[in-house]
């Protein structure tokens, strides 16, 4: 109840916490890029850099417009992951240090962690939680390795780990990683899908309200949808898969998804409902407070009453909102977006083109990727499997032991992979029988 009494401090805080983290990223990451780049140490992989900001500077860092502490972990080694993602290290630090806008997240979970874009909409900020930090240090080493040993993996992308500490001493941890949905392309249709029936689905009623908002497993099957590849991307998609899933079984995670956006090529971008929901705050850059947002992008708030509350006190604070739909054209983005090289399922227009029996290309566009693969299966959640267990069939509930997860998870999206073709011949089948 304190928070209801506090509410434009809140907001201030998230709003300065937004700033300083991208202050303290465009040090960390100028600072290892101007080194000689070198092979990685086993020590690289502990390191840990503390860095202390306030308004007048000292011999170490620049000088801030707040006071902050700034924590960067294993430098090195995700200078080493940001290369091999074929990430241009002049882009990152432009698209995490250039103006930034305001935007929402179209379904956002309920973990309570922030959710930040870059203005460029390329990469995505991610509070987490200290366990998933921990988790990710922990893991760091097996991570690096997978990611080199496969250059296509699904999982998400880390380009970054740091903690932000505020004058009051409150800690927040964040990962920067990359945004699966492009930020040319309308995405259609979403869906985050865990292979799990049991709370999965978002209720039809809120979805027409809010069509872009983000299905479940349940809204997928209703639909009676797949993934429509024909045999040759079939094949190399569901091997990424199993070694991705191998890889988190390994490491003890669960509650991961396969997150898809789905770009129907006969719709194009006309409609664009993501464009119309999306609000942008372009801030001007006269006074001081407008100063200290221009480099600060917020992200979402659990709920739309939260949400709006939170977009009325920005417009107070910033006096002059410009909710225009965001005109891509104007972003001047090359038509062909090929960002993510290096990955075979980023590749057609930045993302994986469907596919036909005879492999020659469809007319959807997939975005996926798994996403949200840093929950340790640790007391908290066996509690949570027992409890659940004692009202629905163990196997169903979400929350399961890695190996039990990740096998469901991968025959479920084994079971949805189809070519166009096969999908009508099996629905011929059924009419038939
Ligand atoms: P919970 O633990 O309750 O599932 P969370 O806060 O950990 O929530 P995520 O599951 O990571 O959040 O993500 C929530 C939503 O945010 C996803 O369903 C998706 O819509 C969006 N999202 C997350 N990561 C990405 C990404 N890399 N690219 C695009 N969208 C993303
Ligand atoms: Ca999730
Ligand atoms: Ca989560």
């Amino acid at each position: 109840k304190v928070l209801v009494g506090t509410k434009v401090d809140i907001n201030h805080a998230n709003w300065i916490t937004a700033y300083n983290m991208l202050t303290g990223i465009r040090f960390v990451v100028s600072r290892i890029n101007a080194k000689m780049f070198r092979p990685l140490t086993d020590a690289d992989f502990d390191a840990k850099h503390k860095f202390s900001f306030d308004i007048t500077g000292n011999e170490l860092t620049p000088s801030a417009k707040y006071d902050f502490k700034f924590k960067d972990y294993s430098p090195w080694v995700f200078r080493h992951l940001r290369q091999s993602f074929g990430l241009d290290p002049a882009d990152y630090l432009m698209s995490l240090t250039s103006k930034y806008i305001l935007s929402e997240l179209g379904s956002p979970g309920k973990s309570g962690s922030f959710f930040y874009f870059s203005r460029d909409y390329k990469y995505i900020i991610k509070t987490i939680r200290h366990g998933e930090h921990l988790f990710l240090r922990r893991n760091l080493k097996e991570y690096y390795q997978h990611v080199t040993e496969n250059p296509n993996t699904l999982v998400s992308q880390f380009y970054g780990l740091h903690r932000v500490k505020t004058p009051f001493g409150r800690k927040i941890h964040f990962v920067v990683m990359n945004n699966l949905f492009p930020p040319h392309r309308d995405i259609h249709q979403t869906y985050d899908l865990k292979g799990s029936t049991i709370g999965r689905d978002y209720s039809e009623v809120k979805l027409l309200e809010n069509p872009r908002a983000t299905m479940k497993d349940l809204n997928w099957l209703r639909r009676d949808m797949h993934l429509e590849l024909g045999p040759a991307k079939k094949r190399m998609f569901l091997e990424q898969v199993e070694k991705d899933v191998r890889l988190l079984q390994k490491m003890g995670v669960m509650d991961y998804s396969l997150l898809i956006g789905t770009h129907d090529l006969n719709r194009g971008n006309k409609d664009d409902i993501r464009n119309n929901a999306l609000k942008v705050f372009q801030p001007g850059a006269s006074t001081n407070v407008e100063d200290d947002l221009e480099n600060v992008v917020l992200a979402r708030t659990p709920s739309k009453l939260e949400n709006a509350r939170r977009i009325r006190e920005l417009r107070k604070v910033i006096n002059k909102e410009v909710p225009v739909t965001l005109d891509r054209s104007a972003n001047r983005l090359p038509d062909e977006y090929s960002e993510n090289k290096n990955s075979i399922f980023y590749n057609d227009d930045g993302g994986l083109r469907a596919t036909h029996e005879t492999d020659e290309p469809g007319d959807v566009i997939y975005y996926l990727g798994i996403i949200d693969c840093l929950t340790h299966y640790g007391f908290i959640k066996k509690a949570e499997h027992l409890w659940k267990g004692l009202t629905a069939p163990k196997n169903e509930i979400s929350v399961n032991p890695p190996g039990s997860y990740g096998d469901r998870f991968f025959k479920f999206i084994s079971s949805v992979v189809k070519s166009p073709e096969e999908v009508i011949r099996e629905k011929e089948a059924r009419r038939e029988s």
